[in-house]
């Protein structure tokens, strides 16, 4: 809402403040079209909860993931970019101008960036919220160069869990995957290599119940689910890939999604409605890096940027 109580009319609103957003953000600006950007609560995104960055690229000594969302803020406001410290709540994607309702008031849209992200589905045990960047973590392509020579956790059962599992091999002394069922869901090659390799070991029919641990992750609390019996499992760190979900509920109904919620794109992250883009991980749930993401944000903003230019002819 403006000072005169009226919704506020932007040419490009983007959701979300992670890479994504802030790079959409960042295009969106030096096109000259003054962006808003509704941050939602996680200013910077995922990002933002590691504590360092190593494969983000210009940045050879890696930079600290709060550090690196406020570079990306910095940026895309020196070139004029609004940062609304708001979260939308209901759109209506119906006619052009989109309208948006955020928690601080309502906006007018002529295009519309969604790059809400998604999150890392959690186990919602106790010591996980706590010792997250700790030793809990939900990426091996970020983290696992940090479990050199250390024990590691794997929980899930599926191909990012033994794909990702394998990966930390090259780092840790040992991986063992913990999944709550008997057997793997994961594609049969998968699960031969990871049986087939020396630093891998399982536990089937158990899941962790409690992260423990004061600075850092210690042990996990385990409990067999056939008899009940109640473990601690020491490790230095857990991987968490029990699936992803996209923060796209407000989007349903009003733009195609697949069956898991990711919003469809086109190859220039056009979703299923003329003046709406998506860009990261709202819309792409296989390569999930921050680099992918900010390249994406930036495809948007420009696509954005184009088709606003085309309304105008
Ligand atoms: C612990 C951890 C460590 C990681 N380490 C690395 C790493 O080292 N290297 C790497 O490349 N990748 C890493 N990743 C992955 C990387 O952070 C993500 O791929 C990237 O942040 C995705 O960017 P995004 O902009 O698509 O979404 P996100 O980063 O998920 O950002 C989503 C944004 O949308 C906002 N939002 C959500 N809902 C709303 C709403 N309703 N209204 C407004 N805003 C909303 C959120 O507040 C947030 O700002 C890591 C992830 C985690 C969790």
């Amino acid at each position: 809402m403006n000072s005169n109580g009226n919704a506020n009319h932007v040419k490009v609103l983007v959701l979300g403040s992670g890479p994504a957003g802030l790079s959409a953000a960042l295009y969106a600006a030096r096109a000259e079209l003054a962006p808003v950007v509704l941050t939602g609560i996680q200013l910077g995104g995922q990002a933002a909860l590691t504590y360092t960055i190593e494969n983000y690229p210009g940045f050879p000594e890696g930079v600290g993931g709060a550090q690196l969302g406020e570079l990306f803020q910095k940026q895309a406001e020196h070139f004029g970019a609004k940062v609304e410290f708001d979260t939308a709540s209901e759109v209506d994607l119906s006619q052009r101008p989109f309208k948006v309702k955020a928690d601080g008031g309502e906006y007018l849209a002529d295009s519309l960036i969604i790059s809400t992200g998604a999150d890392p589905n959690k186990l919602k045990v106790p010591g996980e919220e706590e010792l997250t960047g700790r030793g809990v973590s939900y990426c091996a392509t970020c983290d696992g160069w940090f479990f050199k020579d250390k024990k590691v956790v794997i929980v899930g059962g599926g191909d990012s869990a033994l794909e990702e599992g394998l990966f930390i091999t090259r780092y840790a002394s040992s991986v063992t995957v913990i999944h709550r069922r008997a057997e793997f869901r994961a594609s049969p090659i998968l699960q031969v290599r990871a049986t087939e390799h020396p630093k891998m070991s399982f536990i089937f029919d158990t899941v962790v119940t409690e992260v423990v641990g004061k600075e850092k992750v210690e042990a996990l609390r385990l409990k067999n689910l056939k008899t009940g019996d109640e473990t601690v499992f020491e490790t230095d760190g857990v991987f968490i890939f029990i699936g992803h979900t996209p923060n796209t509920q407000m989007f349903k109904g009003q733009l195609e999604m697949d069956n898991l919620g990711y919003i469809k794109i086109n190859d220039r992250m056009q979703a299923s409605k003329a003046g709406v883009f998506a860009a990261g991980e709202a819309a792409d749930s296989h390569f999930r890096q921050v680099v992918t993401s900010a390249g994406m944000g930036a495809a948007a903003a420009i696509e954005a940027t184009h088709f606003l230019e085309a309304q105008a002819d």
